[in-house]
């Protein structure tokens, strides 16, 4: 179900509709517990390992998502984050 960030309208899952019909604001996706139970695990890199959650078929990609994330330096110390150190994936 999509639901209306403004508005709580709710519309059905359209993989086509991005915005309220009313206010023009972003729709987000809520699913259930139980929707995602359903959806099992989520294995592999990018955004179709999210696909059971999808109201779409597979389709076209260009390697989406799974982008690299590189170390910058002093960025964390301010705020005084301490850098962890990993495979640099997400
Ligand atoms: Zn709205």
């Amino acid at each position: 179900m999509l639901y209306c960030i403004e508005c709580q309208r709710s519309y059905p899952s359209d993989p086509v509709l991005h915005t309220c019909a009313a206010c023009g604001a972003p729709l987000e996706v809520r699913l259930t517990p139980e929707e995602l139970a359903r959806a099992g695990t989520f294995e592999g890199r990018g955004v179709w390992r999210y696909q059971a959650l999808l109201p779409v078929e597979r389709g076209v990609t260009l390697g989406e998502g799974g982008t690299g994330l590189d170390s910058c330096g002093m960025s964390g110390s301010r705020p005084g984050l301490v850098p962890e150190c990993g495979s640099g994936r997400s």
